[in-house]
C-alpha cells in the first residue's frame, strides 16, 4: 500500500477535527525539574541489557564513554514461540537482549542514572500481568515493541489500552515486513489514543521521512537525496501524541543522507524528536559507536545549541518527567 498523500491525510484530520476528537496535547511538565541538569547531560532512550551478550559492565562503560548520564533500559518479551516471534526467531529482540527482571535490577542499582521500560510479548497469555507488574514497580514505558504483529491487531491494542491506563509512551519499531505492520495506519491508532505518546523507531520510521519512500524491505537505508514532507513527517507535524526515536543506524541514516534537509527536519520538529543509542558495541566511541556518533551529528546539524538540547535531553526529560 502507498503512503498516504498530505492532501487525503489532511482531509481525515480535518474530518477528526470536526468530529471533536482532535489529539489532546500532552500536558507540559514544569520546566524546574529541567534546570537542574547540566547543560552536558544527555539521555539515552534507548539501550538494552544483555545486547549481543553485552554484559552489565561493559554496557555501563559504553553508556560512560558516550557521556550519556540517563540511560532507559528497553527490555525484550520472554523468549515465546509464536507467530508474534516468528515462532522464536525474533525472540530478544531479535539481538539477545535481556527481559524486564534484568533491565529492572540495573535501573535498581543505578538510581537515576538507569531507569526501565516494561514490554512482555504482547499475544502471550500473561502479557498484561506481566507488563503491568513492572509498571507498577516504576517503569516509564511500554516497549521496545518489536513484533510481527499490526497495528491494528488485538496484540497491539492490548498494549496501547495499557499505556491509556498507565498514562505511558509506547515505543516501537516499525520495519516493513517484520515487525508492526501498518504504518501507513498509524494515524487510526494515533486518533483512537490521543493521550498516549507513541514514539517510532527503527528503519520504516526513518525511511519515511521521504515523501519518496519506496517501503521496499530490501531498502531499508535509502541513500538519497529526501523529498520532504514522508508520513513520519505528518504524523510529527499533525499528532501531539507521536515522537521519533534517533537511535539506531536507521536515525542515524535519516541525519547524514541529506543534511539540508535534516537541519530542516530538525527544525520544525525541535520539541519531538529524541536521542538514543541503540548500539551494541562496546568502545562507545567513534568510529564504531554509531550512537556517539548520533550525538556528534545532532551538535552538527541542531540549528542552534538550544535546539541540539532539546533532542539529547530536554525533549525525553518533559516526556519522562525525569
Ligand atoms: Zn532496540
Ligand atoms: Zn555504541
Amino acid at each position: 500500500m502507498p503512503p498516504r498523500t498530505r492532501r487525503h491525510f489532511l482531509k481525515t484530520t480535518a474530518a477528526t477535527l470536526l468530529a471533536g476528537c482532535s489529539p489532546r496535547p500532552i500536558p507540559p511538565t514544569s520546566n524546574q525539574q529541567l534546570t537542574t541538569s547540566n547543560s552536558n547531560s544527555i539521555i539515552d532512550l534507548h539501550q538494552h541489557t544483555n545486547y549481543s551478550d553485552r554484559t552489565d559492565g561493559q554496557l555501563l562503560a559504553h553508556q560512560r564513554n558516550m557521556g550519556v548520564t540517563t540511560t532507559i533500559l528497553l527490555p525484550a518479551g520472554h523468549p515465546a514461540e509464536r507467530p508474534s516471534t516468528h515462532m522464536g526467531r525474533s525472540n530478544g529482540l531479535a539481538a539477545r537482549t535481556g527481559p524486564n527482571e534484568t533491565c529492572y535490577r540495573l535501573a535498581q542499582e543505578h538510581p537515576g542514572q538507569y531507569h526501565f521500560f516494561a514490554n512482555e510479548t504482547p499475544d502471550v497469555e500473561n502479557a498484561r500481568q506481566e507488563i503491568e507488574k513492572y509498571l507498577k514497580l516504576g517503569a516509564l514505558g511500554i516497549g521496545e515493541q518489536k513484533f510481527n504483529i499490526d497495528v491494528e491487531s488485538d496484540a497491539f491494542t492490548l498494549i496501547a489500552d495499557l499505556a491509556k491506563d498507565y498514562a505511558v509512551p509506547v515505543l516501537c519499531h516499525f520495519q516493513i515486513g517484520m515487525y508492526n505492520h501498518g504504518y501507513d495506519r498509524l494515524w487510526r491508532v494515533l486518533d483512537r489514543y490521543p493521550t498516549v505518546p507513541f514514539i517510532a523507531h527503527a528503519q520504516t520510521t526513518w525511511a519515511n521521512i521521504d515523501r519518496n519512500a519506496d517501503n521496499d524491505p530490501r531498502n531499508l537505508y535509502p541513500k538519497t537525496p529526501v523529498a520532504t514532507g514522508g508520513l513520519t513527517d505528518q504524523y510529527l507535524s499533525d499528532y501531539a501524541n507521536f515522537y521519533a526515536d534517533m537511535s539506531a543506524g536507521s536515525g542515524l541514516n535519516a541525519l547524514t543522507r541529506d543534511p539540508d534537509r535534516a537541519k530542516a527536519f530538525i527544525l520544525r520538529h525541535q520539541d519531538k524528536l529524541i536521542y538514543g543509542s541503540d548500539c551494541n558495541d562496546l568502545p562507545g566511541k567513534p568510529p564504531i559507536c554509531q550512537g556517539a556518533l548520533t550525538i556528534t551529528a545532532i551538535k552538527r546539524l541542531s540549528p542552534s545549541k538550544q535546539i541540539a538540547r532539546k533532542l539529547l535531553h530536554d525533549n525525553a526529560a518533559k516526556l519522562f518527567r525525569l
